[in-house]
């Protein structure tokens, strides 16, 4: 069964470096496609026997004149709109900061199904951030390295039922 997971969260936090490594060098670049803007990056995914398509948010960083809060929430609502399950990624290391609160509320909003991704979570500088991540009311978070390739095996276990 093919289906479609969007990685989701503010800027910086590791969601392009994961996009990438699970679709390797299959990335498929959509500018020209009907229906999906600059914004939204999609790629042929692969994760243990899983073969999906990955949405990563990206374009956030760039300077607009709309504020980076309503940016954010315009892509992120499109990306759920588009998704089957969101991997809602935050940085470990910098714990949960106002803008994950705020894109907690709009995956709660949607009804998203959703993976509560904790990144950069090698070595010891991310433990407090994981067990502050319990506090979005996401379930239990997923520690994951998108850079070292750790928590894959995890993702893969929590993906699985939910597709
Ligand atoms: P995005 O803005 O959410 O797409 O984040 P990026 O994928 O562009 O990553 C932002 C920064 O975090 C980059 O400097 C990455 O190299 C770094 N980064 C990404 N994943 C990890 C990780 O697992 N551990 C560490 N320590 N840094 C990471
Ligand atoms: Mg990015």
């Amino acid at each position: 069964m093919s289906f479609t997971l969007a990685i989701v969260g503010r800027p910086n936090v590791g969601k392009s470096t994961l996009f990438n490594r699970l679709v390797g060098k299959r990335l498929a670049l959509v500018d020209d496609q009907p229906g999906v803007t600059r914004d939204l990056r999609e790629g042929a995914a692969r994760l243990g026997d899983l073969r999906f398509t990955v949405i990563d948010t990206a374009g956030l960083e760039e300077a607009t004149d709309e504020s980076l809060q309503g940016r954010m929430r315009k892509l992120t609502e499109r990306a759920v709109e588009m998704a089957d399950v969101c991997l809602f990624m935050i940085d470990a290391r910098s714990g949960v900061l106002p803008a994950d609160r705020t894109f907690a509320e709009i995956l709660r909003r949607k009804s998203a199904k959703v993976i509560l991704g904790a990144n950069k979570a090698e070595g010891r500088a991310a433990e407090a951030g994981l067990i502050e991540a319990f506090e979005l009311g996401l379930g239990e978070p997923i520690a994951l390295s998108a850079e070292h390739g750790e928590g894959m095996a995890e993702l893969l276990a929590v993906l699985t039922p939910l597709v």
